[in-house]
């Protein structure tokens, strides 16, 4: 089974350690430069992108995540992870630095402020059945997706109708939603999925 870390200097890590249990990985949390030596693949929780990119230099884990994603290692991030894995941020603070990876604007807080959180059911590429019941928590928006990057999702309804949700670039995946705190673990299995497949693709020939 593929090891797969959560980064655990902000944010649910338990709950995605769960998650990704459940679906057929081994979850261990990382926080040091080491640690990243060990993983097929990473989690960046929500949080706020602000305070995890500060604890990510505080950490001396920024330049070399930043590497390990340049050189292929599949990451999943959720919310703030999602702003830390774009190229590009609308709405942060200025000049607001990212790991980058995904070829991505996303806007933050887009849906408004904590009382505008909300909750709908995502249909999501790669996810089979029913419908996703996605929460969302001063969640960013994808407001452009350049040519390497692949949409997964849009909101279907409502004043958000439109919005794009969930993208996917080679081993990279975000969503703007939490799907940790539902207990659906169909989002960390494509993840999981993912991994494999990067895995294998990487293993050596016989
Ligand atoms: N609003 C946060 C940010 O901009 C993200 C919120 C979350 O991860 N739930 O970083």
């Amino acid at each position: 089974n593929p090891t797969i870390g959560i980064l655990a200097l902000q944010g649910d890590v338990r709950e995605h350690a769960l998650a990704l249990e459940a679906s057929g990985a081994f979850a261990v949390p990382v926080r040091r430069e080491r640690e990243l030596d060990s993983i097929d693949g990473l989690v960046i929780p929500g949080g706020e992108s602000t305070t995890i990119d500060k604890l990510l230099r505080a950490f001396d884990l920024f330049e070399p995540l930043r590497a390990k994603i340049r050189a292929g290692l599949p990451v999943y991030g959720s919310c703030a992870g999602m702003i830390l894995l774009a190229d590009r941020v609308l709405g942060g603070i200025d000049g607001q630095r990212t790991l980058g990876g995904m070829d991505i604007t996303v806007r933050r807080n887009a849906f408004g402020r904590q009382v505008d959180s909300f909750e709908t059911d995502l249909t999501i590429e790669g996810v089979l059945g029913a419908p996703v019941h996605a929460v969302f928590i001063r969640a960013p928006w994808v407001e452009e997706v350049g040519p390497r990057a692949e949409v997964l999702s849009a909101v279907s309804g409502g004043p958000a109708a439109g919005r794009i949700v969930a993208v996917r670039q080679g081993s990279l995946l975000a969503t703007s939603f939490h799907p940790e705190v539902t207990g659906d673990t169909r989002v960390h299995r494509l993840f999981v999925d993912i991994v494999r497949d990067a895995l294998s693709e990487h293993a050596p020939s016989l």
